[in-house]
This record gives C-alpha cells, structure tokens and sequence, in this order.
C-alpha cells in the first residue's frame, strides 16, 4: 500500500497550534475521512508476487510511505511522525513503543561499543539504568556531569566521545539546560548532541532550532496528554533518522497503531493545553511559595529559580506545567500533604490533563508535581487545603 506524503503542501510557516491540527494528516484517500484512521493491520496485502520480492529485499530499508508490514511502519504512525518532525522543525521523525524505545534506539544510532557519552547527572531514573546498566554492559562509557556547568561538561570530553545527551529541562531538579551554549561545544568536539525535550514538548521549545542533532520525547507525557497510551518518538536529520528507524525494526520497538492513533488525538490540542498548564503551574508554584509550610519551590517561571532569565529566554511561550517542591517537616508531612489533595493523583509518569504528584522519599523528600488543565482556582485551593491539612 502507498500514499502521497500526507499534506506535504503545508506551509512550514504556519503557527505551532495550526500545525498540531493539520500537519501530517490528509483526509484518507479511500474513503474521505477527516481523521487519519486507526490502520490496525499488521501486514499489507501485494500488488503482486513480484512486487511482494521487492520489498521483502527491501525488508528494513524504510521508505517514506509504502507499507509492508507494521513494524517496519504503518499509515496511523506515519501520520503521528509527520506531524512531530513539523512541530519539531524537523526533516523526520520515527516513532517507537515507548519514551525508553527512543532514547534507547536514538544512542545506539550514534555510540558503537568503545565509544564514550556524556550524560547529564540530573536524568529520568531509566534513562539512567539505559545508560550505566544497559548500554555499559555492551561497551560504550558513560560520564554523568552537571550540564549547566559549560566547563564541566568541556572536561568531560575524550577522543571517544560521540554523543552528547541532555534533559532540556532536568527531572526531577528542574535545570533549565544553556542549550546553544551546549550545541556550540557540541559542535567543536564533533559531538551528535541528542535533546530529551519530553518536560517542555515542542509547543514551548525546539531543541532543533537551538542546535541539537536529534530530540527524543517520551510521547507518554505532554505529546498524548492523557494519560492512555505509552509512546516515543526521535525527531532530527533524516540521515539520522534512518539509522534511528533501523533500530527501532531490528529491535521489534515498534509502537502499536492504536497508541499511535490515541497520541495523534492528544496532539491536535498540544498548544491549549501547554498553555493551560503553564499558567496553572505558574499560580501553582507563586501560592505555594508564599506559604510558609513550603521550604522550596524549583519552578523555572519563578524569579527565584537558578536558571530563571536563561528560561526566560529560551521559553517565550511559558515555562510548562513541571515542578518540583520540598515541604518543612519529614516523608510523614510529605505523605500526608500528598494524601490530603484531592485533584492530585499520586503517580508516576506526568503531562496529564489529569494533576500528578510523585513523592520522592529518597531523594530528600522531594515531590515532583505535573500541572494538569484543571481550573486555575480549584487547583489553588486543593493545595491551600492540603497544606492546611498537614
Ligand atoms: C517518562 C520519560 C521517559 C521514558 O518514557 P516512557 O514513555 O515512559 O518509556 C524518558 N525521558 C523522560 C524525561 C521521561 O519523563
């Protein structure tokens, strides 16, 4: 089966919400249906036994619309990877089965055994197990250093150091990365520098505008935004993209079209609900830092926050709906404070409509809030509650 590149006459101009909407997607050529359909097929049928012969010789070697069998690709995913390398401002993108399948098939894209990567210190926990448990075992070194520190990460480099990886917002710390600062280090060394841009989404940064080779999003979070569907995608260069896709077919990371189809759906809203979460998040971190109960706030639309005019810079269209807090008192007053919000679900994961908060015991007592769209006022006052409460 083959199709046009859907909507490749889109102006690459246009505004991130129209593109969230549009891009990627055409009314389906069969039978006029507005929304990409669910492809739920594992396998397309041949024109002929003869064309069966050219693509099982071309089994792995993806080409941009023609499908074989829906590990290597599928109409539903090829839509939901033509609207992320729009939004992206990339050549292309390939989608997998989950965040982790990103960062995992994006790395071994760019790092053979022998070959060295430098990591932020500040990472999502299973990034980290990838790198020092997973790809370490198979011969590629790993160095974790602060990234907010230039001459740290400067240091850091050796003569086998191939690949540069960043959170463009740190989890759980909140480090808002110097990001052209880094790709211009990136640069020197002849470092393929990969952005994971999952706290922000490219509604609020383009990590590809500032520099970076290729960003990988766990499409889980934000992208989807409801929580329903696990997700990745890497979005960069298509010569890098295609190793990155080799990848994701050799290792059956593939994604399965339903999820594809469920983060297409959450992406059409993309922008509106950034811009809900931020400015709920804002309100979030101002009231809770005027509390007394609240030893800190680590929210980089607050003044306070170490990285606040960097932020401010890199993120005009507001400062997402992640932050990190810790309370006076012990993990008791922390459970309690958790227990006591209604409207916060205590979870893992986060880029909900739906508000998360994630206590961390061992990391100091810290707890990671993710802002959802619900009303600015019924959030405030189910924080000023469970406060109270505790
Ligand atoms: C969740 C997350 C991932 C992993 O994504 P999954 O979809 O859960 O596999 C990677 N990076 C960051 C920053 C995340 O928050």
């Amino acid at each position: 089966m083959s199709t046009a590149n859907p909507r490749a006459d889109l102006d690459s101009n246009l505004g991130l919400n129209t593109l969230s909407i549009h891009a990627g997607e055409a009314t389906d050529p069969s039978t006029n249906a507005l929304n990409t359909p669910l492809y739920q097929t594992a396998t397309f049928a041949f024109e002929s036994a003869v064309a069966k012969e050219d693509a099982v010789d071309r089994a792995l070697e993806w080409e941009p619309g023609v499908f074989f069998y829906s590990r290597t690709g599928n109409p539903t995913t090829y839509a939901l990877e033509q609207k992320l390398a729009a939004l992206e401002g990339a050549e292309d993108a390939a989608v997998g089965a989950s965040g982790m399948a990103a960062c995992a098939t994006a790395l071994m894209a760019v790092l053979d055994a022998g070959d060295h990567c430098i990591a932020s210190e500040d990472l999502f926990v299973i990034t980290r197990v990838l790198l020092d448990e997973a790809l370490s075992s198979k011969g590629i070194e790993v160095t974790h250093v602060d990234v907010t520190d230039l001459d740290a990460v400067a240091a850091a480099v050796r003569p086998n150091t191939k690949a540069l990886f960043i959170e463009s917002l740190s989890n759980p710390h909140m480090d808002v990365a110097d990001l052209p600062a880094l790709a211009a280090l990136a640069r020197e060394h002849n470092l393929t520098y990969i952005v994971d841009n999952t706290f922000l989404s490219p509604s609020l940064l383009r990590p590809l505008e500032h520099g970076a080779d290729l960003v990988v999003h766990s499409a889980t979070k934000w992208l989807g935004g409801h929580g329903d569907a696990v997700a990745g995608v890497v979005a960069g260069r298509k010569e890098l993209i295609d190793r990155v896709r080799f990848n994701m077919d050799a290792f059956g990371a593939a994604v399965s079209p339903f999820n594809s189809w469920l983060i297409l759906r959450g992406m059409r809203t993309l922008g509106l609900r950034m811009k809900a979460s931020s400015a709920n998040a804002l309100a979030v971190a101002e009231f809770l830092q005027s509390r007394p109960e609240v030893a800190m706030v680590s929210y980089p639309g607050l003044p306070t926050h170490p990285h606040h005019e960097l932020a401010a810079k890199l993120l005009p269209d507001g400062f997402g709906g992640m932050m990190a807090i810790r309370l006076h008192g012990d993990a008791e007053t922390m459970g309690k404070f958790a227990a006591a919000l209604k409207l916060s679900a205590i979870a893992v994961s986060l880029g909900d409509v739906h508000t998360l908060v994630y206590p961390m015991p061992k990391r100091d007592n810290l707890i990671r809030l993710s802002i959802g769209c619900e009303d600015t006022d019924d959030l405030v006052a189910d924080y000023a509650q469970a406060l109270d409460a505790c």
